[in-house]
């Protein structure tokens, strides 16, 4: 069994020769430390990682207080009623996949002062049991999203359908980042593209990710 600090070097390095093949782009590594006690994430810190996400609010709430310093990004379903415990506390959600929790951040955000930098996460596998918007809808959602005052939409996030080969996912990876390239309006910024995880974080870096969700590649299987 190596390192957290050797599984840490190669999956930096296999980013980094998938950008090479790919284009070219700088890449995050967003460590997923959902289930991951906090002694693994102060290693992971000491290895030079500073990006984290948590799918789970109430998980991640305590890790947040014990390491302010890292800047924390929430990767999971967001229900209305959990909007308080995120805004104001992480940097980034991934989540925002429908209009009533667009209004539900605003409302928070505009109670808190601060504005909410969201990515809006896509459907891009058209699966009925997945939050997240079509492809299709994404334009006009945005275009009513960019209507909110506190909201800062700054990309676009996803989860294929789970495949057995990576290279299943590619289709999906390159026509999220086509949607992601095509979208020009006031009001919205595309810099970040996240998408890819343990599985199949290099196909998602060749196909256009800026940034890769990796959690169990880093820190072993979650039980
Ligand atoms: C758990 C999780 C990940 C990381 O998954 P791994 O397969 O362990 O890398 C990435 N994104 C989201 C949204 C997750 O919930």
């Amino acid at each position: 069994m190596n390192t957290l600090a050797e599984r840490i070097d190669r999956v930096r390095s296999k980013i980094a020769a998938a950008a090479a093949r790919g284009r070219g782009q700088a890449v995050q590594l967003l460590a997923v430390t959902k289930t991951v006690p906090p002694e693994v994430i102060a290693q992971a810190m000491s290895c030079g990682l500073t990006l984290f996400g948590e799918n789970r609010a109430q998980e991640a709430l305590p890790k947040i207080k014990r390491f302010p310093q890292a800047e924390w990004h929430f990767i999971g379903q967001l229900q209305t009623n959990k909007v308080k415990n995120v805004v104001g506390r992480f940097a980034l959600i991934h989540s925002l996949d429908r209009w009533k929790l667009a209004t539900a951040l605003q409302a928070r955000a505009e109670i808190t002062g601060q504005p909410v930098r969201v990515l809006v996460q896509v459907n891009v596998g058209r699966e009925p049991q997945k939050g997240g918007v079509l492809p299709e809808d994404v334009p006009a959602f945005l275009r009513e999203v960019a209507q909110l005052s506190h909201l800062r939409v700054e990309g676009l996030m996803a989860i294929p359908p789970a495949v057995s080969d990576p290279e299943d996912s590619r289709p999906y990876f390159r026509a999220l980042y086509e949607l992601f390239r095509s979208i020009d309006m006031p009001g919205v910024k595309m810099k970040t593209l996240s998408m890819g995880m343990s599985a199949d974080y290099e196909v998602a870096v060749e196909e256009g990710a800026n940034l890769v969700r990796v959690g169990s590649l880093l820190f072993g299987e979650r039980s």
